[in-house]
């Protein structure tokens, strides 16, 4: 770590308890963003048009109605204007993004992977939920995370455990072609001897963005890993609800996640 991030990391260290409320508030304020992007991706509703809106009688939402967390509480999950209910969700993905910003400061401190991890967790977050609800991955949340995860990359190739930028670009680059062409290629099998669409373009988009962010190697375990996710999930779907859709980007983040944190041991466990 270089010198500024050293300091950064100290203080941090110093103001600790100053610094997990503030990252517990701006969690929050990510996540309130979160909920834009949820409710606008999927409906095609520019992100620069007009402010936020309520969903039920359209009526703009003053800034003081739009407080995270603190808001939904204070006006008892009601719209003022129509007094419809509002979503439960909204609050939810709020705190949760609170809790994710705090927990990864906790564990991290002002880090490079605090900026990386964050960054991937809440993309992830965007594409369950959007997934689970319209079985698509927004190309918005693929296209920057990729753009990102290329650019951390060669800044702090440490996070993919590459030792020089050119190595951490390499692998990053390796990871987005790997992922996407691993998708690519099951679906063309899938395809064919299914004869129906199996996986989807936004998973291939999805998978090559996870690439970009953790390499090769471990998108390449996550491809593998996946499935162990997905089949409780699906498995349900199929004999409950007896619905055969299961949205796969979730599982597919999911299964990143757990290589980021335990990929090393799995690897070492294997072999
Ligand atoms: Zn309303």
């Amino acid at each position: 770590m270089d010198s500024t991030l050293q300091y950064l990391y100290d203080l941090g260290q110093s103001f600790f308890i100053l610094f997990a409320i503030a990252s517990f508030v701006l969690g929050a304020c990510i996540g309130s963003f979160l909920n834009v992007c949820i409710y606008r991706f999927p409906n095609q509703v520019s992100m620069f048009k007009s402010r936020s809106f309520c969903v039920e009688c359209r009526k703009q939402i003053a800034w003081f109605d739009n407080i995270p967390l603190l808001s939904f509480l204070m006006l008892g999950g009601k719209c003022r204007a129509c007094k419809k209910q509002i979503a439960f969700q909204y609050w939810a993905v709020e705190f949760i993004s609170a809790l994710i910003l705090l927990g990864l400061f906790v564990l991290f401190g002002l880090s490079p992977r605090l900026l990386w991890l964050s960054f991937f967790i809440y993309s992830l977050l965007i594409v369950t939920w959007v997934d689970f609800k319209h079985m698509e991955i927004p190309d918005q949340v693929t296209m920057t995370g990729t753009i990102f995860g290329l650019l951390m990359a060669p800044l702090f190739p440490e996070l993919l455990g590459e030792s020089t930028r050119l190595k951490g670009f390499l692998d990053s680059f390796l990871g987005l072609l790997v992922g996407g062409g691993i998708i690519w290629i099951t679906s063309l099998i899938g395809d064919m001897i299914l004869k129906k669409e199996t996986m989807g373009g936004g998973d291939l988009k999805f998978l090559a963005m996870v690439g970009a962010f953790i390499g090769f190697k471990f998108t390449i375990m996550t491809f593998f890993v996946a499935p162990f996710f997905a089949l409780p999930y699906a498995l349900f779907q199929k004999y409950v609800k007896e619905n055969e859709l299961v949205p796969y980007g979730p599982f597919l983040g999911l299964a990143a996640l757990f290589n980021i944190f335990y990929g090393e041991e799995l690897l070492r466990l294997i072999f």
